[in-house]
């Protein structure tokens, strides 16, 4: 049952994840109760329709057998949906804090419908109901932080109290109690649907709003801000993998790449040609890079007319083949230009692999790594651009890996005290 895998949602998107698991198991959680509650209403009525059945009131253990069922399918759901690996708290974990706690609750209200119902009047039902369900609603707003939420909640909690009273004898104004509940049915229905629209509808705008925030306009590529978020989740994952992998195994360790890009004399393009046609060239490039990465990959515009592609699940072969492709790709494209004109347009690429050290994998920071891949870059510049450059440990690496940190972009002199050496095609 997973609901996440109904949504059109890019690989990429994965760290949305956890929010949209949430938001979907609210939704999910409220529909059934309303569900349950309305089944409860329709069988209110029709009893009251089938006449002064109510003595023994059959109903009150079907109400309890719901209400635990509900709190069971909010376990349940966290369960299934392995929204923890082994769903414990983690600390503030307000959601999950939550859940447990109207799982409680869930169940206590069940015992009370059942032990306390038929000892009260209708009027001790509706105080008891009020003072319940505003406990109840006060958590979820504190979770859901809307009022409508609130109102949400609230109100099949109350409902199921209106109900039972209703259907407690004697009753003094039958029809009235009948007309509340047929009234109260509409319009948990049309709050229930609002609900739902809102819900579904924050989820989607709360999606676009940061995914807004996270994207570049012009090329449509992911930026630097959702690369920085990118590499915190892609970082732990791979590290992981590699102390499995690592530790005496002899598997080949995965790793990530980082690949920075630039294209070659694009001033030029911007000068000759106007500024509407780099921008047409930059999406052209853009769309190379989609094309030629694998589908896991993930392809950024970092600024200007440079790019970053986090390429994952990397064997750590120096010679990192998907570089050349690409610059075999843009090489090969003619980009076309708005005034129809097509001209041909090269990149220089740098790349470095992550966790850089075999030894110390988390030795380096990935931002550091990248700093390195900026430093193949400008070598692959220096050298007549349209070329691939890579980095990788020196000889000389074992012996002081600190010094490592505290290369610069230029790899020159680390080049030469052997701390770093470099990968050139078929060099
Ligand atoms: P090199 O081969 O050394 O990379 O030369 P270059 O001309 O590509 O590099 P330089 O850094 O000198 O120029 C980059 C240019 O990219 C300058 C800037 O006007 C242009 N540029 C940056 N962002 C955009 C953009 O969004 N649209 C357009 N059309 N041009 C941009
Ligand atoms: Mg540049
Ligand atoms: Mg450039």
């Amino acid at each position: 049952m997973d609901l996440i895998s109904l949504l059109p949602l890019a690989p990429e998107d994965r760290i949305y994840q956890r929010d949209l698991q949430l938001g979907l198991l609210a939704e999910l959680f409220h529909h059934t109760k309303v569900a349950l509650i309305f089944l409860i209403f329709v069988l209110a009525i029709i009893w009251k329709l089938l006449g002064p059945l109510a003595e023994n009131h059959p109903l009150f253990p079907w109400i309890f057998i719901g209400t635990a069922g509900i709190a069971l399918l909010r376990l349940f759901s966290i369960h299934v949906m392995e929204l923890k690996p082994r769903w414990l708290p983690e600390p503030n974990d307000r959601h999950l804090v939550f859940i447990l706690g109207s799982t409680l609750m869930g169940i206590a209200f069940g015992i009370i419908n059942w032990t306390m119902v038929p000892l009260l009047d209708p009027i001790q039902l509706a105080l008891l109901g009020l003072i319940w369900t505003g406990v109840n609603s006060v958590a979820v707003q504190s979770m859901a932080g809307s009022p409508l939420a609130f109102t949400l909640d609230m109100l099949p909690n109350l409902g199921t109290f209106v109900a039972m009273a209703s259907m407690r004898p004697p009753i003094a104004h039958n029809s009235l109690f009948l007309l509340l509940l047929i009234i109260y049915m509409v319009a948990l229905l049309v709050m229930s649907f609002r609900f739902h629209q809102s819900l579904r509808g924050g989820i989607l705008q709360g999606l676009k709003l940061g995914d807004l925030a996270l994207r570049d306009s012009l090329t449509g590529l992911r930026n630097r801000r959702f690369l920085q978020e990118f590499m915190e989740t892609e970082m732990g994952r791979t590290l992981r993998t590699w102390s499995v992998n690592y530790n005496g195994s002899s598997l080949p360790s995965s790793s990530l790449a980082l690949i920075m890009l630039d294209l070659d004399y694009f001033k030029h393009v911007n000068d000759t040609y106007g500024h509407e046609a780099g921008d047409e060239v930059l999406r052209q490039f853009s769309l190379i890079l989609r094309d030629t990465v694998r589908k896991p990959d993930l392809v950024t515009r970092w600024g200007g007319e440079e790019f970053v592609v986090v390429a994952v699940d990397t064997l750590r072969t120096p010679q990192l083949t998907l570089t050349e492709r690409i610059r075999l790709a843009v090489e090969a494209h003619p980009f076309r230009l708005p005034n129809g004109q097509t001209i041909r347009q090269t990149c220089s690429v740098g790349y470095a692999f992550l966790p850089f050290l075999d030894l110390d994998p988390d030795g380096m920071a990935w931002d550091q790594v990248l700093n390195l891949a900026d430093g193949a870059l400008y070598v692959a510049k220096r050298e007549g651009r349209n070329r691939v450059c890579g980095v990788m440990p020196g000889p000389t690496l074992a012996d002081s890996p600190r010094a490592l940190v505290a290369v610069g972009k230029d790899l020159e002199g680390p080049v030469k005290s052997g701390l770093v050496s470099l990968v050139r095609r078929n060099s």
